[in-house]
């Protein structure tokens, strides 16, 4: 995979040179319109890169060839999402005419569908849990549970009773790319040869893994300081979570809330 290879010469670069090189090459690979694409939300990259580069100690140039490699890889796995999205039993209108019993089917073909693309090997059978609103009125769409060598995708089924279908549809099919994204985190820690994801990226995302001693920040906990508890912003702005985010809503960056 070439992408593979050219990530590895680039990770511990730190040159602006890396960057334009690396810049015309996406340039020639993807058209310009691509590549404006993954290149085009500066202040998101930006806040990115202010935010990591303290923590890790990676270089600034350094970190932006390595997320500018990443997103490319991003931009590449969204494109062959979009293809089987285009697919009739994948429709709001086949989705309106199911009942939540086959909207569980359907979610499960369009899992097995994508699978490949994030190549991860999770359990293609999701598992659907019930769980209602909190009295903020935010809901816990879905779940991903890893252990090594096998995941398994939990999706909150209270939605498909409860919401119409236009709103149950975007928010179902959102949470598969959003659990396998983290499904494709887990993996690519585990298996690092397999995923073309950057050594500082892996440092970034095992920070945010409990199993790696990390710290993952859930909504609702108390914090460790003693001072109150998490914020709903801050469980959705740690690394894990904004790169989730990213791909469930099909953004190649995701802002910051
Ligand atoms: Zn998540």
């Amino acid at each position: 995979m070439e992408i593979l290879a050219l990530m590895r010469v680039f990770e511990n670069r730190s040159s602006a040179g890396d960057l334009q090189r690396i810049t015309e090459i996406m340039r020639g690979t993807l058209g310009e319109d691509a590549l404006s694409w993954i290149t085009g939300n500066h202040r998101a990259a930006e806040s990115m890169l202010n935010e990591w580069d303290g923590t890790w100690g990676n270089g600034v140039e350094s970190l932006s060839v390595g997320l500018l490699l990443h997103k490319f890889n991003d931009y590449r796995m969204m494109e062959l999402i979009r293809i089987v999205d285009q697919d009739p039993r994948f429709s709001l209108e086949a989705w309106e005419r199911a009942n939540p019993e086959d909207q569980k089917i359907i979610l499960q073909e369009y899992m097995a569908t994508l699978m490949p693309i994030f190549g991860v090997n999770v359990d293609p059978v999701i598992e659907f849990f019930t769980e209602l609103p909190n009295d903020d009125g935010l809901i816990t769409l879905g779940r991903y549970r890893h252990t090594v060598g096998a995941g398994t995708v939990r999706v909150n089924d209270w939605i498909l009773e409860n919401w119409d279908a236009e709103r149950s549809y975007d928010a179902a099919f959102n949470t598969i790319r959003h659990e396998l994204r983290h499904a494709y985190q887990d993996w690519a820690v585990d298996k690092p040869e397999n995923f073309p994801v950057l050594q500082n990226i892996h440092d970034v995302w095992k920070s945010n893994m409990e199993r790696h001693g990390g710290h993952y920040i859930f909504e609702g906990n108390e914090r460790e300081s003693g001072a109150g508890v998490y914020t709903y912003e801050e469980y959705r702005n740690q690394p894990r979570e904004v790169d989730a985010f990213a791909f469930g809503r099909m953004r190649i960056w995701e802002e910051y809330v």
